[in-house]
């Protein structure tokens, strides 16, 4: 088992972690482009990135990663129309991502891995929290990649026992690889089939199926099923925050509106409107289950190695 080792800081690494970040950087900035054009149906090749308000073209000097969405202070350099702090926050979390890779892995493939593995998720939890879409053109080529990098990274995973006689380490890890993809597609897959034959309704998209089929390809069955642990408990947070504070806000307005009525009966009239709210709310699993994805990803291993031990 891998543990989460940091590299000690040189001359030389000072040197590679700035790279990661500014790599990281540039490919967060390309990943904004993919955000609002993908779920739109537009190129993300072409034309060049023009403000979404007054159409006027973006000057390359106002294209720079963070730094011209801080000196632009947020706002279109033509129209001052805002700009998403979205843009700033994708680039920036993209670049650290990057260098987090560099520092778990070093200057290997193991950290290309990670970048790409983070590109995708980073891109697919931000669409799906703008647009409740998980585009196919980065899920599909994501599991590809994901089964592609088994075959340069090795895998854990079932192939090892199942497989005794096979001594090639890349065929062992490109079946661990797709068995992760088939294990989190099909656990999803599971899901949103129960749910719409008991509900009537589709709960899961196929985007979140893909996803999964995704996350697996990248990480194997062991930290996928730590994802869909982690993804549910998220999930659950989340769920009950929401209830909680539309609760609270309903429960104040109608003390502020109908004093006359009783302490219990506004509670109660309050829970029964948060309740109803959660039902219609459409959640995003991909924000959850990418998020619990980059965990597992970076601090898997240590997690549940940390977890285990109270069972020993
Ligand atoms: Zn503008």
């Amino acid at each position: 088992m891998r543990a989460l080792q940091i590299y000690v800081f040189s001359g030389m690494n000072v040197l590679f972690i700035v790279a990661f970040f500014l790599f990281g950087l540039v490919f967060g900035s390309f990943l904004n482009v993919c955000i609002y054009r993908m779920p739109r149906q537009l190129s993300v090749v072409r034309p060049r990135s023009a403000c979404p308000a007054c159409g006027t073209p973006i000057a390359p000097y106002d294209n720079i990663p963070v730094v011209s969405w801080v000196l632009l202070g947020g706002k279109c350099r033509h129209c001052k129309a805002a700009i998403s702090p979205r843009y700033a926050t994708v680039e920036l979390v993209t670049g650290i991502f990057f260098v987090i890779s560099y520092l778990v892995a070093g200057p290997t493939l193991e950290a290309a891995k990670l970048c790409v593995l983070a590109f995708l998720l980073i891109g697919l939890i931000f669409t799906d929290a703008e647009t409740k879409l998980l585009p196919d053109l980065l899920t599909k080529p994501g599991m590809v990649l994901g089964l592609m990098f088994s075959l340069f990274v090795p895998l854990e995973g079932p192939a090892q026992f199942l497989l005794r006689h096979v001594d090639n380490w890349r065929v062992l890890s490109l079946v661990n690889s797709l068995a992760g993809m088939l294990v989190g597609s099909a656990f999803i897959l599971g899901i949103a089939l129960l749910y719409e034959a008991i509900r009537g309704v589709e709960g899961m998209g196929r985007g979140d199926v893909k996803l999964m089929g995704l996350i697996g390809a990248f990480l194997g069955i062991k930290l996928t099923l730590l994802v869909l642990l982690l993804g549910s408990l998220i999930g659950s947070f989340f769920g009950v925050a929401l209830i909680v504070f539309v609760w609270r806000k309903r429960l104040a307005r109608r003390r502020s509106r109908n004093a006359a009525e009783s302490g219990s009966e506004a509670r109660k009239r309050a829970w029964q409107s948060a309740i109803l709210i959660y039902r219609n709310f459409e959640i995003p699993f991909g924000v959850f289950l990418g998020s619990a994805a980059l965990l597992a990803a970076f601090a898997g291993d240590p997690l549940v190695h940390w977890y285990l031990q109270f069972y020993q």
